[in-house]
């Protein structure tokens, strides 16, 4: 090859040329560009190493004799064009000679690259509604893609400069703050240098229409570009999804606030990701837990303020895992009640429930955790439960009684069959005995007497029977009248007397010295109450033992009102501490021979109390067994003045008139009829007989007014009961016939039928078995109604009750 076309090719500065041969791998010639790309080349060495620097490490081609290839090459620094031809070097050597040049796109292939860079562009605008490339390092950029509807910025420029007029034109005023911090040039190198690679924000962007548009600015760093730091910033009009979204989180928030009203807590889980977030809660119910954080960790303080009686199944039920598995196996809703304590530091019910949630965003497990205050459900179900268990209750009460009550008539039955069949048997057996020793005085009269005793006995018992039915059917009722307290207790004392002397035992009697002793209440039942303690104070003490009564006013106050205290104490047998509590119900008797052994029916004590309980007084037992016992009676009775009723002082010279007296006796039954007409008999009086009210009517009728002086009426009668003829003879208009004294005489012992008697217009009542006692104190009524009425004076005279 000539100097010249070597220096010529050498001068080429960009084609490298050079010559290999064909069948060998020889390196025939090289040109200057060939060796400043490979500095290995030397003449004759392998042409492979020329090769790789040619076609890189690109094969060599089979081809290689001929052809044309274009190729990017590193040592080139661009695309290069690679044509080999064949020569024959030195006229005798078949070689090859190889041509790289930079390659130059001809017209089609520029057309292309045109098109793509139009492609792109447009891209750019549908993708991004701005972009711009800034060498933040040089505080340089270059606006590619201007935002199409409006914008400001030069094509390129001083970036800092500019992109605070950018931020400042474009930017809603309220977030160029947050501008600032992301996107000032300050700002992203710092971040870039940090080692982040993208910097997001949305923010409020004016667009050309002048409205405020939500975008969101990116700005990406643009890597191993160069040691300056390049960055390519665009934003995404992003204003219709994030319109969509407010709309969402309206929606989810609007629901939120309808749950809220049912629910105190919303609690929004991601069991996967092991996440809460408390959507809604009453602030005053909990302060164990942030708003959001680690599930876990609000699992276990929840657990804590869950009461321990619920911890366990708190815990194996909304623990995550076992959560997820119950998920896992289907489950939607995972449920329970339970008590928790309260910021009040009081239990409170809640009501918890874990919602199963699908999310179209994600795979996660979701739940909704939502637990609603129920204290005010468990107060109604549990008022609705204590009713239920009160009324089952009842019932029980109810059936327990009347079980008690059956049980109770059956003892009674068995009790009052015993307890009238002694006396019957000793009334029958003494009344046999007597028919034998009809012509033996000294026996008939020991027989009699044990007679009268047994009888005495079951009318006592009659009595308690009655009073007890009386008080059980609440028809016991009290009568007032003017009494004195002092008189009444030794009538007490006198008529326990003959059983005190039986038994020798000793009486002391204490009244208190300034006692105001007239007084209002119900005198007859006050004696009944005193009488039966004071009885069985003889009763259970042994001969010769000591019985006292007493009696005291405890306040002597200027009240019309006087407390009186009675003391009824003896040294007796004594109550065992056990039965003390039992002495007052009905037909209980202490489990001791020598009360056995004594007459009783144990209905007494409860008699007592309740008439001292309906006079609205008290009473008290102490006793020490051996020793004796003390009953201690409180009782309130309005005091009164004045003197009392001569009649008790004048007793016994108005006897000696009854013989001037006339009575009519209506009896129909003939037994009756003769024990009555005898008794008055002997008391004095003259007796006319009537069979029925009927006759006992015309009986009146036909004498003259003040023919009797009293009528004795029997209440169940044929022909005419005693109510029908009381009222026929009150009104049957008879002269002066009101002031005819007019006595029930009857078996009807019950309050209601001495009511019915005094309707009927009859002025007293006598109980059947009546006694010679009762005939007197009647006929000693009877002379003062015949003085009063005969002689017209002013003689004082004050009803009083003729029941016994
Ligand atoms: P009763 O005397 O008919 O048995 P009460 O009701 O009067 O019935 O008395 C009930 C029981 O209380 C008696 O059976 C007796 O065991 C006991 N009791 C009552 N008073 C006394 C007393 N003063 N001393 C010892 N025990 C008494």
């Amino acid at each position: 090859m000539g100097n010249r076309l070597t220096a010529i090719l050498d001068s080429l500065p960009e084609t490298g040329i050079f010559v290999m041969e064909k069948k060998g791998t020889n390196l025939l010639y090289y040109n200057r560009r060939i060796k400043e790309v490979c500095q290995e080349t030397e003449a004759g060495i392998d042409c492979g190493v020329v090769w790789k620097a040619v076609y890189g490490d690109s094969l060599f081609p089979d081809d290689a004799e001929t052809g044309h290839k274009i190729c990017y090459n590193t040592k080139f620094g661009r695309s290069t064009d690679v044509i080999a031809h064949e020569i024959m070097w030195d006229a005798d050597t078949p070689a090859v000679a190889v041509v790289v040049i930079p390659h130059k796109s001809d017209y089609e292939e520029r057309q292309g690259h045109e098109q793509i860079e139009k492609l792109y562009m447009s891209s750019l605008v549908t993708v991004f509604d701005e972009c711009i490339i800034a060498n933040l390092t040089a505080d340089f950029y270059v606006n590619c893609q201007r935002d199409i509807m409006w914008t400001d910025i030069p094509e390129l420029g001083e970036f800092d400069r500019e992109n605070k007029k950018y931020s400042g034109l474009t930017v809603h005023p309220d977030d160029i703050e947050i501008f600032n911090a992301s996107f000032s040039r300050d700002a992203m190198i710092r971040i870039f240098g940090e080692g982040k690679n993208r910097i997001c924000k949305r923010l409020r962007r004016m667009m050309g229409d002048g409205v405020y548009h939500m975008v969101e600015f990116t700005a990406a760093r643009i890597e191993q570009f160069s040691d300056e730091c390049w960055c390519v910033l665009v934003y995404q009009d992003i204003q219709d999804e994030y319109m969509l979204e407010q709309k969402r989180n309206v929606e989810i928030s609007q629901l939120a606030t309808a749950a809220e009203v049912a629910y105190q807590m919303l609690i929004s889980v991601n069991l996967t990701r092991n996440m809460y977030n408390i959507m809604g809660y009453e602030k005053s119910d909990i302060t164990y837990a942030p708003d959001t954080g680690n599930f876990d960790q609000l699992v276990e303080s929840g657990a804590a303020a869950v009461d321990s009686v619920f911890r366990e199944e708190f815990l194996r039920k909304y623990s995550r895992k076992p959560l997820l598995e119950a998920f896992d196996k289907g489950v939607r809703n995972v449920s329970m009640e339970l008590r928790r304590m309260g910021d009040d530091g009081q239990f409170h019910w809640i009501f918890i429930q874990a919602v199963r949630v699908d999310s179209p965003y994600t795979e996660d497990v979701m739940e909704i955790t939502m637990i609603k205050n129920i204290d005010e459900e468990r107060r109604i179900q549990e008022e609705y439960l204590e009713k239920e268990r009160k009324a089952k209750l009842i019932l029980e009460e109810a059936l327990e009684k009347a079980e008690a009550a059956n049980r109770a008539k059956g003892d009674f039955l068995s009790k009052m069959s015993h307890d009238i069949r002694t006396p019957m048997n000793a009334i029958m057996g003494m009344t046999c005995l007597a028919q034998h020793h009809l012509n033996d005085p000294d026996k008939l009269s020991e027989y009699l007497e044990k007679i009268e005793i047994s009888s005495a006995h079951l009318l006592g018992l009659i009595n308690e029977v009655l009073d007890m039915s009386k008080i059980e059917n609440g028809k016991m009722e009290l009568t007032e009248f003017k009494f004195d307290l002092c008189q009444l207790l030794q009538d007490v004392v006198l008529m326990v007397q003959p059983d005190i002397q039986k038994r020798r035992q000793k009486i002391s009697v204490e009244i208190a010295k300034e006692i105001h002793s007239q007084v209002l209440g119900d005198g007859q039942r006050l004696r009944q109450v005193l009488v039966n303690v004071l009885e069985n104070a003889s009763k259970y003490t042994q001969p010769e033992g000591r019985i006292s009564i007493s009696l005291a006013e405890l306040e002597e106050a200027e009240s019309n009102m006087g407390t009186y205290r009675f003391v009824i104490e003896d040294t007796g047998i004594g109550i065992k501490k056990e039965f003390l509590n039992h002495i007052f119900e009905p037909f209980s008797r202490a489990d001791d021979s020598r009360i056995s052994k004594t007459a009783g029916t144990g209905l007494g004590l409860t008699i007592v109390r309740n008439v001292v309980h309906m006079m609205g007084g008290e009473i008290q037992v102490e006793s020490e067994y051996g020793k004796g016992s003390r009953f201690t009676i409180t009782l309130l009775f309005e005091k009164k003045n004045g003197g009392l009723p001569a009649e008790k002082k004048e007793g016994q010279e108005l006897t000696d008139q009854f013989c001037d007296l006339k009575i009519l006796l209506v009896e129909d039954n003939e037994l009756n009829q003769q024990i009555a007409k005898e008794m008055l008999t002997i008391l004095g009086p003259e007796v006319e007989v009537a069979e029925n009210g009927q006759e006992a009517l015309e009986m009146i009728l036909r004498n003259p007014p003040f023919y009797y002086d009293l009528i004795y009426m029997d209440i169940q009668m044929p022909v005419m009961d005693g109510f029908e003829a009381a009222e026929r003879i009150r009104n049957s208009g008879k002269e002066r016939i009101k002031e005819l004294p007019i006595i029930a005489m009857t078996a009807n012992a019950f309050a209601e039928d001495v009511k019915k008697t005094k309707i009927s217009g009859m002025n007293g009542h006598l109980s059947k078995p009546i006694d010679m006692d009762q005939l007197r104190k009647s006929l000693v009524q009877c002379v003062y109604w015949k003085r009063k009425n005969l002689k017209e004076d002013n003689f004082y005279y004050e009803e009083e009750s003729l029941e016994n």
